[in-house]
């Protein structure tokens, strides 16, 4: 048995037995772990406040063979403002499921624990719209994993989008002109085009600089949790929730 100290956020935990938890941490140093947090529940365990959903902290775990339990803790930034506002709390929940799906266990990704850890920040500390920052952490997440859609053109007429109507197809999630539409294509505002393009130059530069209004954040994020679930060929339970309080 070996102990071992990480730096992780909590993205999910269940309860376990009449005092326990089971944590999967997106930790720093070994991507995504399940550990065990023994009587984390009791109402004095000093392991408690830092099982906290979105919790950030430093974890001391003992591992046995493939399994961990949290010996002790150390909480670098609880995040609780997230915790009691509905609109950060599903965006966080939201973002939190795709890490889920896009990360593997036991194999560390730095660029996604730090927009990850960025996007929380910006939720719980300033006063910048949450579905915002959830649209720019998933623009940086896309850019990164490869899956940027090619929003210059029609996909089909290669014409310049940028000046009339767009319309995309929810199954592939490819944009077109006007003249190049199937009937079961969607609309996308011309503001809501542009502001995605701004987010895709800026990435995580955007965050708190981007002020938009919340047809725009809606529109957005019908898009992107559709095309999301395109790439990663999944559908997220947390969408629905996302998408209810739209
Ligand atoms: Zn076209």
């Amino acid at each position: 048995m070996a102990l071992m100290k990480v730096t992780g956020i909590v993205m999910r935990y269940a309860n376990y037995k009449d005092y326990d938890r089971m944590l999967t941490i997106f930790t720093l140093q070994n991507g995504k772990i399940s550990a065990l947090a023994r009587g984390a529940r009791r109402p004095k365990s000093a392991l408690l406040n830092a099982t906290e959903q979105f919790c950030m902290a430093e974890f001391v775990l003992m591992q046995n063979k493939d399994r961990y339990t949290v010996t002790s803790s150390s909480i670098l930034d609880s995040f609780y403002n997230i915790r009691v506002d509905i609109n950060s709390y599903y965006a966080a929940s939201y973002f939190s499921a795709v890490c889920q799906t896009l990360i593997q266990e036991e194999q560390p990704d730095e660029k996604l624990y730090s927009i990850f850890a960025k996007m929380l920040a910006y939720m719980a500390h300033s006063e910048s719209s949450a579905l915002a920052n959830l649209i720019i952490a998933l623009c940086t997440v896309l850019d990164i994993s490869g899956f940027k859609p090619d929003m210059n053109y029609c996909v089909k007429c290669k014409c310049d989008l940028s000046t009339s109507d767009i319309f995309y197809d929810n199954e592939t999630g490819y944009f077109t002109c006007s003249d190049c539409k199937k009937p079961q294509n969607k609309k996308m505002s011309l503001s809501s085009y542009k502001a995605l393009n701004y987010i895709f130059m800026h990435k995580e530069n955007a965050f708190a600089k981007v002020n938009m209004e919340d047809w725009l954040i809606k529109e957005m994020l019908i898009y992107l949790t559709n095309y999301i679930e395109i790439k990663l060929d999944k559908n997220l339970k947390q969408t629905g929730l996302l998408l209810s309080i739209l």
